[in-house]
């Protein structure tokens, strides 16, 4: 007989696991709550625009490649144009390029002597990070105050939309947690660290950053495509339990009887944290709290059209993050034409800025208009702008990006404890394991592979 799979929740998680698991011969339902799948990736085309209201880009990984291939998808992968590797960051009220190879921090204007030598020192830093050591601490520790206030603290924003100072090392950013344990450096393990082979899915010399010629969208409705038979879209699941099964199988409850009537060897919850702490609330009311306390910031996406005429600055990078420090009202802005070919006419620039975060919660209680206004006025000074935009647009994420803040372990170990207790349930999404899509669809390949094993055992 075969097994059967519920997965709750058709993101990228939720999809990339029901593909894997479909493949592998198992009876897969995905329920997805709204009337398209995707979750947070989500492109708009708008005449001759292109808007990403969630992530922009994603980076390369043999996983995705893997992936697209499988898809059918390799044709449509967009690179990144070269200038994009160019990020700036704002100093003094002025943008200035990060140094993109360690030789170049002679000669940034970015950091000052006394940080550059800082920098320079890093491998002979002996010390060690501590169980519960913030983003900012660490970096403060390895590179000092001026590096972790101008480099990592926008590089957090543009990351987590989050604050450093809480954000949990060994948590948000694993992989530079290894790097210290495993060379004691991260410059070191940087230098003489193993990189991982490309799949030979990956095509030669591509820009480590991508997306698809429609936009990232363009992967989760293929996605959606594949599953089509297995798909239930437009159906909010309230619950998971045992409710009356023959053989202890595993149940949901939505409105849709013939859904409620279904049995499963195995349910993967891949919803946000908050919804997921919904769903288990009946079988681990512990955890189901620690779950609600996931920090979620506000973020406000706008995207502005301008004439290129009307833009002063020279837009030849990715664009630019704002450190703390310089007390400004937007967090960023991104030069989507400038990243990706055919996103905007030739001679217009289409701008997606930040607002809000951890850094500007506040900020999101804003209207609309007074959004907008902001938007105006910060590219206005940072980048020159002149006149009206052709047009702005904006997207609210009332609970944008979950925070891997300090005691994430409490919630790591919880969740791992539960699927100890409770044989058959995986969790599965953005708020275990890694926010990126790079990482969602890793860590699903992961989740359909000791699904796999549980229903062989
Ligand atoms: C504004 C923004 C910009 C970002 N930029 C980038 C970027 O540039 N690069 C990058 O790599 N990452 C970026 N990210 C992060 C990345 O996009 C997300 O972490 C990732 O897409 C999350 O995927 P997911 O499937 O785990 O969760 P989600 O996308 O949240 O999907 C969860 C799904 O569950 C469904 N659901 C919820 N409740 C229920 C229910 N009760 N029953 C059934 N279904 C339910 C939802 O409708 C949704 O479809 C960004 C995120 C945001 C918000």
């Amino acid at each position: 007989m075969m097994k059967k799979v519920c997965v709750i929740g058709g993101g990228i998680s939720g999809l990339c696991v029901a593909y894997w698991l479909k493949k592998k011969g198992v009876d897969v339902l995905l329920v997805e709550r709204n009337a398209v799948c995707g979750g947070n990736i989500q492109t708009e085309r708008d005449g001759d625009y292109l808007i990403e209201w969630g992530p922009n880009s994603t980076l390369v990984s043999n996983h995705l490649f893997e992936l697209i291939a499988e898809l059918g998808l390799l044709e449509a992968v967009a690179p990144a144009n070269r200038s994009a590797k160019k990020r700036y960051i704002l100093k003094d009220g002025k943008l200035r390029p990060l140094p993109l190879k360690i030789a170049q921090i002679i000669w940034t204007d970015v950091f000052s002597t006394k940080a550059k030598l800082s920098i320079l020192r890093e491998p002979f830093v002996k010390s060690k990070s501590t169980e519960n050591e913030s983003v900012a601490e660490f970096f403060r520790r390895r590179l000092g105050a001026e590096v972790a206030d101008y480099a990592v603290d926008p590089f957090v924003s543009g990351i987590f939309a989050g604050n450093p100072e809480k954000l949990r090392v060994e948590s948000a950013f694993p992989s530079v947690f290894q790097m210290e344990k495993d060379y004691g450096s991260i410059l070191k393990a940087s230098a003489l660290g193993k990189k991982e082979k490309p799949s030979r899915f990956v095509p030669k010399g591509i820009s480590r950053t991508v997306s698809f010629e429609n936009g990232m969208q363009t992967l989760t409705d293929k996605l959606a495509e594949n599953l089509l038979d297995e798909l239930k879209t437009g159906k909010e699941v309230l619950e998971i339990g045992k409710w009356k099964t023959d053989n202890g199988k595993w149940k949901i409850k939505t409105d849709d009887e013939k859904i409620n009537a279904r049995s499963f060897d195995a349910v993967v919850i891949a919803t946000p944290s908050f919804v997921a702490a919904n769903l288990i609330e009946n079988l681990d009311g512990e955890l189901s709290e620690k779950l609600k306390e996931i920090y979620h910031p506000p973020l406000a996406v706008i995207v502005s059209a301008y004439g290129r005429e009307n833009v002063k600055k020279d837009l030849d990078g990715f664009g630019f993050l704002i450190p703390k420090v310089e007390r400004r009202t937007i967090l960023g802005s991104l030069w989507s034409s400038v990243i990706f070919e055919n996103r905007a006419p030739k001679d217009t620039h289409l701008l997606t800025t930040y607002i809000g975060g951890a850094r500007n919660a506040e900020l999101f209680d804003k209207t609309d208009a007074e959004l907008f206004e902001i938007a105006r006025e910060e590219l206005g000074d940072i980048l020159r702008v002149q006149g009206e935009p052709i047009f702005q647009r904006i997207r609210r994420w009332e609970k944008a990006i979950p925070q891997y803040n300090l005691g994430y372990e409490k919630i790591e170990n919880g969740i791992k404890q539960f699927e100890r207790n409770n044989q058959g349930i995986f969790f599965c999404s953005n708020f275990y394991r890694g926010i990126s899509v790079g990482d969602c669809v890793k860590n699903s390949c992961e989740t359909a592979n000791e699904i796999e094993k549980f229903l062989g055992e």
